[in-house]
C-alpha cells in the first residue's frame, strides 16, 4: 500500500465551502494513485465553543465529560467531510479515534496514544475508500473517550502515519508553512523551506502553535516524512521537516513567544541534599510541564526555587506545592502571572557567544528587565514581563533577520 495521511486543521474545515475543498484535495490524492487517509480537526473554534458551553454548566467539569464533549466537535467534522466526498462521487468512511484503533492512557485532556491497531482502517483502504479519522481524540482501555490536548489532532496525524507506515504525512493548516515567527504577531516573519525536526520540536515547546510538539517528536522518532502546507494555496509547497541539520553555521531559526505560563517561586527552601528532588519529584503523577527550574544560592543556608508551568497546570499543581512548603518550612509561594517566556532556536546556537550577548543586547535596549534565563544547545529562552512581550518578539526577530536569521 502507498498510504498517504493528510491532515486539515480547524480554519481548513471551518465553513461548508471549505469542506468541499479539503474534499477535492483528498480525492485529488487519491486519483493520483494513494490510498488516502485523512485526519481532521473540529470546525474553526469549535472545541472553544464547547468548553464555553461546559464551563456554563459546570465551572469545573469533570475530565471525563468534558472529554466526551470536546470529541463531538471532530465528529461533526469528519462525518461532513465524509458525506461532501460522497456528494462528489467518491467513496469514503469516517472514523473515530476508537473506531480507528486509537488507544490512549486515561489522563483525560492530555491522554497520550498507548498504541494504535490500524486492522479497521486498513479494510476499509482496500475497499478503496478515502478513510477519515477524528483527530485529537481516542479510547482507552476501559473504552472511555480520550482527549490529546489542544492541538492534538496533528499527534493523531502523525500517529496514523507511522502505524499505517505512510509514505508521508501532510499537515494543512491556515499559513503557507513554518515562519521563522508566528506571522500573525510579526508580519515580516520568513516562511521557511526547510526546517529540522529537533528545530521545529523546540519552537512547538516554546509556545509556536503551529505544530502539537508530540507530533514532531513522534515524526522524528519514527522517521516520518513530514511536510506542513497551505490548505488554501495549493502551489505552494509550504516546509519540509528535515532530518539533516546545517551544522556549518549555528544560525536562529526561529524566534517564539510563550505567554500562558506562570512563574512559580518557593522562598527559603532549607539548603540539604534531596530538596529539589522532594520538591519536583511530588509533582510527577500531576504529568505537568514543569520548565525554566532556577535554584538561588541564597543566604544561610536556605534558597529560592523558581520555576514555569503552564497556565493551565497551575491550579492543579498548588495544593502540591504548598503541600511541600508546609512540610520544609519554606517562606509562602508568590506566583507571578505578567511574564513570558521569549526564545531563539536554532541548532548550536550556544556554541557561538554572539548569539546570546545579541538577544540580551537587544533586550537590554528596550529597557526590558530578563526574569530568568535558560538554554539548550539548540535554545536559549528569557522570562520578561509579559506587558512588553510582544514588542520584544518583534524587535529580537528584527535583530537576528538583520543579523542573518
Ligand atoms: P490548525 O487549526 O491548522 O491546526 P493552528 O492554529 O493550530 O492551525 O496553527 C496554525 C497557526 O500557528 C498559524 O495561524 C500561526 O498564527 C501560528 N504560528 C505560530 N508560530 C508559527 C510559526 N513559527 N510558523 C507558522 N505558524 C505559526
Ligand atoms: N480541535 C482541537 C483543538 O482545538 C484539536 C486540534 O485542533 O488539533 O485544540
Ligand atoms: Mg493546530
Amino acid at each position: 500500500m502507498n498510504i498517504i495521511v493528510q491532515k486539515f486543521g480547524g480554519t481548513s474545515v471551518g465553513t461548508v465551502e471549505r469542506i468541499k475543498n479539503v474534499a477535492m484535495r483528498a480525492i485529488e490524492t487519491k486519483k493520483k494513485g494513494y490510498d488516502t487517509v485523512v485526519v481532521v480537526s473540529a470546525m474553526g473554534d469549535t472545541t472553544d465553543q464547547l468548553i464555553k458551553l461546559a464551563k456554563g454548566v459546570n465551572t469545573n467539569p469533570p475530565k471525563r465529560e468534558l472529554d466526551m464533549l470536546l470529541a463531538t466537535g471532530e465528529q461533526t467534522s469528519i462525518a461532513l467531510l465524509a458525506m461532501a466526498i460522497d456528494g462528489m462521487g467518491h467513496k469514503a468512511v469516517s472514523l473515530t479515534g476508537y473506531q480507528g484503533g486509537i488507544v490512549t492512557n486515561n489522563y483525560y485532556s492530555k491522554a497520550k496514544i498507548d498504541s494504535i491497531d490500524p486492522k479497521r482502517i486498513k479494510d476499509e483502504l482496500a475497499e478503496d475508500k478515502i478513510v477519515i479519522i477524528a483527530g485529537f481524540q481516542g479510547a482507552s482501555l476501559s473504552h472511555d473517550i480520550t482527549t490529546l490536548g489542544r492541538g492534538g489532532s496533528d499527534t493523531t496525524a502523525v500517529a496514523i502515519a507511522v502505524a499505517l507506515e505512510a509514505v508521508k504525512c501532510e499537515i494543512y493548516t491556515d499559513v503557507l508553512g513554518i515562519y521563522t515567527s508566528d506571522p500573525r504577531l510579526v508580519p515580516s516573519a520568513k516562511l521557511l523551506n526547510t526546517i529540522s525536526y529537533d528545530e521545529l520540536l523546540e519552537m512547538a515547546m516554546l509556545g509556536a502553535g503551529v505544530m502539537h510538539p508530540r507530533s514532531v517528536e513522534l515524526a522524528r522518532k519514527n522517521n516520518m516524512p513530514l511536510v506542513v502546507r497551505s490548505t488554501f494555496d495549493f502551489d505552494n509547497e509550504g516546509t519540509e521537516i528535515i532530518e539533516v541539520k546545517n551544522m556549518e553555521k549555528a544560525q536562529v531559526r526561529g524566534v517564539t513567544l510563550d505567554e500562558d505560563i506562570v512563574r512559580i517561586s518557593v522562598p527559603n527552601v532549607p539548603d540539604r541534599p534531596g530538596i529539589a528532588y522532594k520538591l519536583f519529584s511530588s509533582l510527577i503523577n500531576l504529568n505537568v510541564h514543569i520548565d525554566m527550574i532556577l535554584q538561588n544560592l541564597n543566604h544561610d543556608g536556605f534558597n529560592d526555587i523558581s520555576f514555569t508551568v503552564p497556565i493551565d497546570d497551575f491550579e492543579l499543581i498548588l495544593p502540591t506545592i504548598e503541600a511541600f512548603v508546609d512540610e520544609v518550612g519554606a517562606s509562602p509561594i508568590l506566583v507571578k502571572k505578567d511574564v513570558a517566556k521569549l526564545s531563539i532556536v536554532g541548532t548550536g546556537i550556544t556554541s557561538d557567544v554572539k548569539i546570546a550577548s545579541g538577544l540580551f543586547g537587544k533586550i537590554y535596549e528596550l529597557g526590558i528587565n530578563i526574569e530568568m534565563i535558560s538554554t539548550s544547545e539548540i535554545k536559549i529562552s528569557c522570562i520578561i514581563s509579559q506587558s512588553q512581550a510582544k514588542q520584544a518578539l518583534d524587535e529580537v526577530h528584527k535583530y537576528f533577520e538583520l543579523n542573518g536569521l
